[in-house]
């Protein structure tokens, strides 16, 4: 809430303070709670509303203002090249990794960055980003990124899957990436533990192509040529990033197994 929000609220709460007096020491309480919250510090000094509005403040200063054409022509509509998957993880933000400006990329970022197979019940939310970006947006390229030291990937190269959950929705999730894991355990398991998470997670993005091949206006996207999928991993130990693309077998039955590298570079 702005600051300016919390004065009206603030004033409010003191307007009825005043009519009803018999409601004073709860409006009172209210008031206290309210600016506590504006002054809240954690045991280490940070406060978080603090920190939220310098960095709008810096926002706004040093980019919105600054960049006044870009910020009209976003303000009448976008029309992104990209559609990105990436993880949720904190460090791996591919408007910063990959320098995209705002217009650019249209982003879900998920546990492990997944792109689960169609499903309209279980992963609708899924579903309505790849329907929006393809269908309406335009987009002309469905990128998957994977990343170094993926907590989701570990996760899902740790979990025995043949016993009752121990999560809420960890386990179901990431385990949209077995198909990779039981190609990383069959083919790199005697590898280090370590060296097979990085495996996987390269091998999760495939099977993400893999899965946006079972979305229908993907599939029409990719046989019109307007749409192409790229695989992406950046390593953040090293400072590295790869990008792939695949080639899918699109005459029926479509099939990961057709797919053949088509572009491959790393930095
Ligand atoms: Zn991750």
């Amino acid at each position: 809430m702005a600051k300016n929000s919390y004065e009206k609220a603030i004033e409010g709460l003191k307007k009825l303070l005043n009519e009803k007096g018999e409601l004073g020491p709860v409006a009172a309480a209210k008031i206290d709670q309210i600016t506590a919250e504006l002054q809240t510090v954690d045991s280490k000094g940070f406060n978080p509303v603090e920190r939220l509005k310098n960095g709008f403040i810096h926002f706004k200063k040093e980019k919105y203002e600054t960049n006044p054409s870009l910020y009209g022509e976003l303000a009448k509509g976008q029309s992104p090249k990209f559609m990105v998957f990436a993880c949720s993880d904190s460090r791996v933000c591919p408007s910063h990794v990959l320098d995209f400006q705002p217009g650019e990329a249209f982003v879900v970022r998920n546990v492990a960055n997944m792109v689960p197979q169609y499903d309209q019940v279980k992963y609708a939310g899924v579903g309505a980003a790849v329907e929006y970006a393809v269908l309406h947006l335009k987009v002309e390229n469905i990128v998957v990124i994977g990343h170094s030291c993926c907590g989701g990937i570990k996760g899902l190269m740790t979990f025995p899957f043949d016993v009752p959950n121990s999560t809420d929705f960890i386990e179901d999730w990431v385990k949209i990436g077995l198909p990779a894991k039981n190609k990383v355990k069959a083919e790199h398991g005697s590898a280090p533990f370590p060296d097979q998470c990085t495996t996987c997670e390269k091998e999760a993005v495939n099977v993400s192509l893999g899965n946006l091949l079972t979305y229908p206006f993907v599939r029409d996207g990719l046989m019109k040529k307007t749409l192409a999928l790229k695989g992406g991993y950046y390593d953040f130990v090293k400072g590295s990033f790869e990008l792939w693309g695949l080639e899918f077998g699109l005459s029926p039955p479509l099939s990961v197994k057709d797919v053949a590298t088509i572009l491959h570079w790393k930095l």
